[in-house]
């Protein structure tokens, strides 16, 4: 335990006890990813390098396919995982590739060696006569490259559908008995940190399994990188991007949205020229999203609280490394203390 962990005032009376807001976390098995970078992407977006992001090269989808089965019959004693065909726009590979790929990873769930199929794909790329014959073939979830629900984000973004198509994608999605994913990224260009938290508004309430945050960073190699060059974007800075994402989050939580995801994979060959990124972004937005709900929980007390307990195995997360957000909970009137117990609690003095 860090020593600066306020150690007085001692223990009072706990006027408050509640549980960390996020939604419990389900168990899953590992995933197996299988990445298909641009296979199906009708054109290419302006901040998108699937070849870095994944840290894998376009070939022909006949060779993923070849060494995808090799993989599965030759591990099929193997511990199940969740197979997820990631990188392009799944539902548009031409045909019969999105049928191939399922049949193939629905062979393996009657195994057991295959707990579970996913795709993703742009939400203006599905609709429910083909989602009803990839489920009947074994796909069960789809996480939708949604980005932005904003007319004006999106079109600035040169994503090609508008916010109501975005929503009919995931709508579609879910009327086929999928489980949906999306995936938003703030400080797309055109888009305010409002228009953001409007988004995400929008996706908590389509009550999604699982949303995603990429925050929009500048890539070599891609438009956006002409665009920044040139002067005509900018992107969030890191301290905008946590003030953005933290309230983001608590919305999530408060919906019963799992977060799957914060900001990219920085693969090896992913030239990052410019935007929000941190080695331990997830904890700096977890840390300020805890923050701001013990906050929130503040006026609902019948007296003010001066002591904030937290369980002894968050400390680094809520209050983030060196404990650097001890003193925005002292600035609440908030000694904070450890203790062994799950949740948290505000107390009076002791
Ligand atoms: S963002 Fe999605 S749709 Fe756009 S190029 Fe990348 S993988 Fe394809």
């Amino acid at each position: 335990m860090s020593r600066s962990v306020t150690l007085s005032p001692p223990l009072g009376r706990i006027l408050l006890r509640f549980p960390h807001p996020e939604p419990p976390k389900v168990l899953r098995f590992p995933v197996l990813p299988v990445f298909l970078p641009f296979a199906g992407c009708p054109r290419r977006c302006i901040f998108c390098d699937q070849a870095a992001q994944t840290g894998q090269a376009q070939e022909p989808l006949e060779a993923i396919f070849a060494r995808l089965e090799t993989q599965l019959e030759e591990t099929a004693d193997a511990h199940p995982q969740e197979i997820a065909f990631y990188g392009g726009t799944f539902t548009a590979l031409p045909e019969p590739w999105p049928r191939r790929f399922i049949e193939l990873a629905g062979r393996f769930l009657d195994s057991g060696r295959i707990s579970r199929v996913r795709c993703s794909t742009r939400p203006d790329a599905v609709d429910a006569i083909q989602l009803a014959e990839l489920k009947s073939l074994g796909l069960s979830l789809v996480e939708l490259g949604v980005q932005s629900f904003d007319d004006a984000a999106l079109s600035a973004s040169l994503r090609g559908y508008n916010g109501a198509t975005a929503r009919l994608g995931c709508e579609t999605v879910l009327a086929a008995g999928l489980d949906l994913g999306i995936q938003l990224m703030p400080g797309l260009p055109g888009q305010t940190p409002d228009m953001f938290q409007a988004d995400v508004a929008c996706a908590a309430s389509l009550r999604p399994q699982l949303a995603r945050l990429y925050p929009c960073l500048v890539l070599e190699g891609t438009p956006l990188a002409e665009l920044w060059r040139a002067g005509s974007f900018e992107p969030w800075s890191l301290d905008a991007a946590v003030a953005a994402l933290a309230p983001a989050l608590l919305t999530l939580w408060s919906a019963g949205v799992p977060l799957a995801r914060l900001g990219l994979v920085e693969q090896e060959g992913l030239a990052v020229l410019a935007g929000p990124r941190h080695p331990a972004l997830g904890q700096l937005v977890r840390s300020r999203a805890l923050l701001d709900f013990i906050r929130s929980r503040l006026p609902e007390l019948p007296e003010s609280a001066q002591v904030l307990s937290i369980p002894r195995r968050l400390q680094g997360e809520a209050l983030g490394q060196k404990n650097v957000l001890e003193r925005e909970y002292n600035a609440l009137g908030l000694a904070v203390r450890l203790w062994d117990e799950p949740d948290l609690a505000l107390r009076a003095a002791g």
